[in-house]
């Protein structure tokens, strides 16, 4: 028999306009499905999840991380751009054995699965052989999270301006994996596009992902490679689609953003690496502008931290602050963007982003149960005055009481169900040691090590 759970009095944040805000209510779960969602669904044949003292809310959605660098969080603190390329992306990212991604992807998947992100997309560019895909993909897979394992080929690709067409393997992991679009883990293609490749290879890439009626992602717009008018070169060989979405757009000029709009293509940025990265200011009001609701990211979580939380905040305080150096800014009536459209590009906006808004992003009756219950009668939120706007500004993965994704509880009472933690911080250590120390044997990274002290030389921006 299907199973049937009562997700029974909470305060329910739908994030879908025609349920709206329920101050207490339930929801009401079938198999893997939502079925209700009411102030007061009564006395269900079902089991209870009692959501007393909880926001229940529709899981987060991360929609670009390289997940595989999760074991070396915290390097890149005190990196710039410049030197995260040097250092990581054409640095330890060649010492990667196939087991080093899968434990990257293991861990950062059970991450960003604790912490409330229900959805992620994987931008996996550091598979350099079929091994390393599979690993990623079965990671993935193992850690119980709803992912898109975004296919982005080898850090050799990325020798600037790349004239290597993208890995054909590409084909096989469609066709070993991927068939059905009813999984759990679904795909699309990560492209370097023209910031990083030739524009002829460019084309034929997006050519190869169209062909394999594959979803695209690509950066656009991250600091100086960003100004070299990416979104203008795709347009002048008629390449732009609603099938794209555009990473970072910072450093976009605005004809390039009404571009993608025109298009029908979407957009993710990551606040908090880009500007502490060097990427330029987030581009959320310039984007909202032209109508593109934006995404959020994580990005490369080895600086920044690898939960929404903090990104909802950041991407908030920064908007407002770009909106209050403005002249006249005190005369203003009101805030340009809320702490509902913040949490929106973290829930519904990041399914769309993905091709997923049949799926997720909202309790919806008939979308999948991916459902995070809050804790509120804590001493960082109650009493719960303004839900929404208490969630932005306070909440953090130490509060998510509750996961369900497809109507499975993954974390309950705080706790992750299973050994996956335990798994994940053990590997975590384990291919860390093992990584540093084939690194520090080499010639070209000697100097590579753990403790906050490592500099790596940049590359310089623009080659
Ligand atoms: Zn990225």
């Amino acid at each position: 028999m299907t199973q049937r759970r009562l997700i029974n009095n909470g305060t329910v944040v739908s994030m879908d306009p025609a349920i709206g805000d329920l101050t207490i209510g339930d929801v009401l779960v079938e198999g893997d499905k939502i079925q209700a969602v009411a102030p007061d669904l009564g006395a269900v044949d079902a089991d209870v999840v009692d959501a007393t003292g909880c926001i229940v809310l529709p899981g987060l959605i991360d929609t670009h991380r390289h997940t595989w660098q999760a074991f070396l969080r915290g390097i890149a603190a005190d990196w710039t751009l410049g030197q995260y390329m040097t250092g990581l992306h054409l640095g330890l990212s060649g010492f990667f054995t196939a087991e080093d991604t899968y434990a990257g992807n293991f861990v950062g998947a059970v991450e960003a699965l604790d912490s409330g992100i229900t959805t992620l997309l994987d931008w996996s560019h550091n598979v350099n052989t079929p091994e390393h895909s599979d690993a990623a993909v079965q990671a993935l897979a193992d850690s119980g999270i709803r992912a898109v394992f975004a296919h982005g080929g080898g850090a050799d690709m990325y020798q600037v301006p790349s004239d290597m067409p993208h890995d054909q393997d590409v084909r096989r992991v469609r066709e070993e994996y991927f068939s059905s679009d009813d999984n759990l883990v679904t795909m699309a293609m990560a492209l370097r596009g023209p910031q990083f490749a030739t524009l002829d290879v460019t084309e034929s890439d997006l050519a190869l992902a169209r062909e394999l009626e594959l979803p695209v992602t690509l950066h656009a717009g991250d600091g100086e490679w960003g100004r070299t008018g990416p979104i203008r070169q795709l347009a002048t060989r008629n390449l732009l689609g609603p099938d794209i979405t555009y990473v970072h757009c910072n450093t976009l000029g605005d004809d390039e953003l009404r571009l993608i709009a025109d298009s029908g293509g979407t957009a993710s940025i990551a606040p908090d690496i880009e500007m502490q990265m060097g990427h330029g200011w987030p581009a959320t009001g310039r984007l909202l502008a032209v109508g593109i609701r934006p995404s959020l990211s994580i990005d490369t979580c080895v600086s920044n931290g690898g939960h929404l939380w903090g990104t909802m905040r950041v991407t908030l305080a920064t908007q407002r602050a770009i909106d209050n150096s403005e002249p006249g800014a005190s005369d203003r009536p009101a805030v340009s963007l809320g702490s509902r459209d913040v949490l929106s590009f973290a829930t519904i906006d990041g399914a769309r982003v993905l091709g997923l808004e049949h799926k997720a992003g909202s309790l919806t009756p008939g979308k999948q149960a991916d459902i995070l219950l809050v804790r509120s009668d804590t001493l960082s939120l109650a009493p719960l005055n303004n839900p929404v706007g208490q969630l932005v500004y306070a909440a953090h993965p130490g509060l998510v009481d509750t996961i369900l994704v497809a109507g499975e509880v993954v974390k309950r009472r705080g706790i992750l169900v299973g050994d996956v933690a335990k798994r994940a911080c053990q590997l975590a250590a384990e291919h860390r040691d093992a990584l540093f120390d084939r690194a520090a044997r080499s010639q070209r990274l000697a100097d590579a090590r753990v403790g906050g002290g490592w500099q790596p030389a940049p590359l310089a921006a623009g080659t």
